[in-house]
């Protein structure tokens, strides 16, 4: 077949034949175990049998019909399934096709309401240097990965980071978690002072950092504090849960372990489980109700929103991770793989810390363990742990990175939610054997 197609992938990529679980299967036969659903997206494994019949099923009844002139069964039974499990206050879902689109959609949303309610001065963004939120101009603006923002640094809207709740690099020796946590949450405050709290819009972050720094959660109170803050100057909360929610972290949205409610959060990746491109933005009824009572309607749209084949599969897959017990599932086997990372790396030279909640894990890889300092980015490590994990048949998320010249390369897991007891196993001695490639080359 002629290659016409162009990706991220370097080099010849494997052709991805078929899914069986927790295996993805090439056009040579070759078994791969997803130890990373991808980038923590296909959270059923690829053979899900209820998400198939219910996307069949609504392809058989209507595709698409554009959301200008109808909604569907399909989207609303998801919208009302999602408020039922949403954290606190969050009672409207606007409904997207991926998470980009929903955290774009974040951004207009919180700027519109600021508009409805008299303050047309709000317009800056608070965000967190280790953090990723998608790759449209508004979402990169919003991220803090240094390197992907560098090319289009001049298209990009007004941001300003601050440093996340990261304790591995940023905790002092001997503060406490608390103590820490209140710390970092400080940050926030001090940023919002400088930059004038009548000028600021709202705050991103990822309760669970992800693709930037490897599952990587916060500490003490930390959002604890950042809601009071935010609700103290009038700055609106946006969590980007893209990565972290749909059960990632062993609750459907990641917050609830943290204890608070956004005024906005984005979900996508294991919203459509890999099985549609599904996203969605979802919103507090106090700026639901600002808008409808102030313009009317959310100045926004894309022609796919609200795709009732997308919807279909999202609905499905909210009902195997609600309904069919998944949330404990994820608790259960997110300890047995934790347990596992530590037993199998806890001693590991190399491995400088072990994170992350339910089945959203990460190793850090660090060349000397007591200085926490990272290997060389030239010597590009997370590319080789990728390519001798693929020749070992796993495929995990490694990614380099570094803020300040901290963190260092890292290898994400974030397994199907139905991965079993033999299959940590077997995913932890292919990536100890793929770590001794990559190290040795
Ligand atoms: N936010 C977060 C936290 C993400 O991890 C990602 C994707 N890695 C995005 C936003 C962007 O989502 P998408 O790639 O679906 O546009």
């Amino acid at each position: 077949m002629a290659n016409h197609v162009f990706g991220r992938g370097a080099g010849p990529l494997p052709t991805a034949a078929r899914g069986d679980g927790c295996y993805i299967i090439d056009a040579n036969g070759r078994t791969y175990l997803d130890g990373s659903g991808g980038a923590a997206v296909s959270c059923l494994g690829h053979s899900d049998e209820s998400v198939r019949a219910a996307v069949h099923r609504q392809l058989d009844q209507i595709a698409f019909a554009h959301t200008g002139f109808f909604t569907s069964d399909a989207a609303e039974a998801l919208a009302d399934k999602l408020i039922a499990h949403a954290p606190d206050g969050i009672d409207r879902v606007y409904l997207l096709s991926g998470g980009s689109e929903a955290v774009e959609a974040a951004i207009k949303l919180a700027r519109q309401y600021t508009l409805e309610i008299g303050q047309p001065q709000r317009h800056k963004l608070i965000a967190r240097r280790q953090s990723y939120h998608g790759n449209t101009l508004g979402a990169l603006a919003a991220g803090g990965n240094a390197w992907r923002r560098e090319k289009y640094a001049p298209l990009l809207i007004e941001t300003h980071h601050i440093d996340p709740c990261f304790e591995y690099h940023f905790r002092h020796d001997g503060e406490s978690l608390e103590d820490y946590g209140r710390r970092a949450a400080q940050a926030l405050e001090d940023e919002i002072l400088r930059l004038g709290p009548d000028s600021v819009l709202a705050f991103m972050a990822e309760p669970v950092v992800g693709a930037t720094a490897g599952a990587v959660p916060s500490e003490g109170a930390y959002f604890k504090h950042v809601r009071e803050i935010c609700d103290r100057y009038g700055v609106l909360l946006i969590l980007d849960e893209v990565m972290c929610g749909m059960g990632r972290t062993g609750s459907l949205f990641a917050c609830e372990q943290d204890g608070i409610a956004p005024d906005i959060v984005t979900i996508a990746k294991g919203l459509g489980a890999g099985y549609a491109s599904i996203g969605a933005m979802l919103c507090s009824a106090t700026i639901y109700d600002a808008i409808t009572q102030g313009s009317g309607s959310f100045q926004h749209g894309h022609t796919y929103h609200g795709h009732p084949l997308a919807a279909a599969a999202g609905h499905a897959v909210l009902e195997r991770i609600v309904d069919d017990g998944l949330l404990a599932q994820v608790q259960d086997r997110g300890d047995t793989l934790v347990h596992a990372l530590r037993s199998r790396f806890g001693q590991h030279p190399h491995v400088g810390d072990i994170r992350g909640r339910g089945l959203f894990r990460a190793i850090e890889l660090v060349e000397d363990r007591t200085t926490k300092s990272s290997f060389d980015p030239n010597r590009k490590l997370h590319a080789k742990v990728k390519k001798a994990a693929m020749a070992e048949g796993l495929i995990c998320y490694p990614a380099g990175g570094t803020v300040d010249g901290r963190l260092g390369d890292h290898v994400l897991l974030a397994p199907p939610f139905i991965i079993t007891e033999d299959q940590i196993e077997e995913l932890t001695d292919k990536l100890s054997r793929a770590l001794d490639t990559a190290m040795a080359a």
